[in-house]
């Protein structure tokens, strides 16, 4: 049976909902393995071998997290030559496609980034173009490494799994260019992460500077704020919103847009969300032209009369 490695970074107390869909996938093209940089809990532990990882490689030397993606890389590479891997699995995040850039070079290997669906032989849908193109691609030079774009996966349940066997890897500890000195939390919003979340609710420049609408309807519906380039340059909102060409891309069940012309920046960011919501004023806003449904109005109007309806049927 395949060998095929999952790279995890730095979980916390828990596996991230992206950690878990890699191995979801993992298991259905094989033996799920884990590279795991960072503490390791038990709770984390335990959710491993409940979505069946067997063996866990982590680094024989500390601090390899402190290196930025050079460090991550080499251990990455060694613990898939270590576990003779058949894939490397990660996530779509521009960092670990930053580090399966680089294990592709250490190990003479192809990748694919931004995959939506993986087959048996590792071949990788790709959706291109803004989504106007569907790609199949194979790697055929080395281990395929693959990120894997979040949300293409449905979660298998937990099995009553064993716990992991831990296995140390000798990294030769690069040299660094620069390192990482000081870490800060960031505070939590309690809105799940962009990347993750099932819901995204995103505004543009029609918020006109307030994204209270966007939020108390993304509250709702339990899901993530989201915004265009326009609004996160305006200062309304923090550059780590913004969706698009240079912002994240982000494949959510349903994405709600409001006061977005739907630029083709903006759409290469979210057009492989599953039901796109439009709402702007505009009857011939490009975004329409993508939406599964839309609403021609003035987002303050329509918003609150949706959160409304949804806190209404709620209580
Ligand atoms: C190299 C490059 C990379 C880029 N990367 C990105 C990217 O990653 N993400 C991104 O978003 N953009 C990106 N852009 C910018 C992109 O081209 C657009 O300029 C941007 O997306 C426009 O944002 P917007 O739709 O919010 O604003 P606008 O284009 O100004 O559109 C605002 C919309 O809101 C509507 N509206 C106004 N008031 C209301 C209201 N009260 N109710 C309802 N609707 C209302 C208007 O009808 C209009 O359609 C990039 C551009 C370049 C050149």
């Amino acid at each position: 049976m395949a060998h095929v490695l999952v790279y995890i970074d730095t979980p916390g107390e828990h596996l991230h909902k992206t950690d878990r869909e890699l191995l979801t996938l993992a298991g259905m093209l094989g033996e799920p393995v884990v590279a795991l940089l960072g503490d390791l809990t038990d709770g984390v532990s335990a959710e491993l071998g409940a979505h069946g990882a067997g063996v866990l490689y982590q680094p024989a030397v500390d601090g390899l997290g402190e290196l930025l993606v050079a460090g991550k890389a080499a251990f990455l590479a060694a613990a898939a030559e270590e576990a003779a891997a058949d894939a490397v699995l990660l996530g779509n995040t521009f960092e670990a496609k930053e580090i399966a850039a680089r294990v592709g070079i250490r190990l003479s290997a192809g990748v694919i980034t931004d995959a939506i669906a993986v087959g048996k032989d590792f071949s990788v849908t790709k959706s291109v173009f803004a989504g106007s193109y569907t790609v199949n691609a194979s790697v055929t030079t080395g281990r395929p490494i693959i990120t894997v774009k979040a949300n293409s996966v449905e979660i298998a349940t937990p099995q009553s799994g064993s716990i992991p066997e831990v296995r140390r890897v000798d990294v030769a500890v690069p040299g660094a260019a620069a390192r990482i000195t000081e870490r800060s939390e960031r505070a939590a919003s309690g809105r799940p992460s962009l990347d993750e979340a099932r819901i995204v609710v995103a505004g543009g420049r029609g918020v006109d500077g307030d994204f209270g609408p966007i939020e108390d309807l993304a509250d709702a519906l339990g899901g993530a704020v989201g915004a265009s380039r326009a609004a996160t340059d305006a200062g309304w909102i923090d550059h780590s919103a913004q969706i698009g060409q240079t912002g994240k891309t982000v494949s959510p069940q349903l994405y709600v847009s409001a006061g977005i012309s739907g630029a083709i920046q903006q759409k290469a960011g979210m057009q492989t969300a599953k039901v796109i919501v439009a709402v702007n004023k505009d009857p011939d806003a490009p975004v329409f032209d993508i939406a599964d449904f839309g609403i021609v109005g003035d987002l303050t109007t329509v918003l609150p009369q949706a959160t409304a309806e949804i806190n209404k049927r709620r209580s």
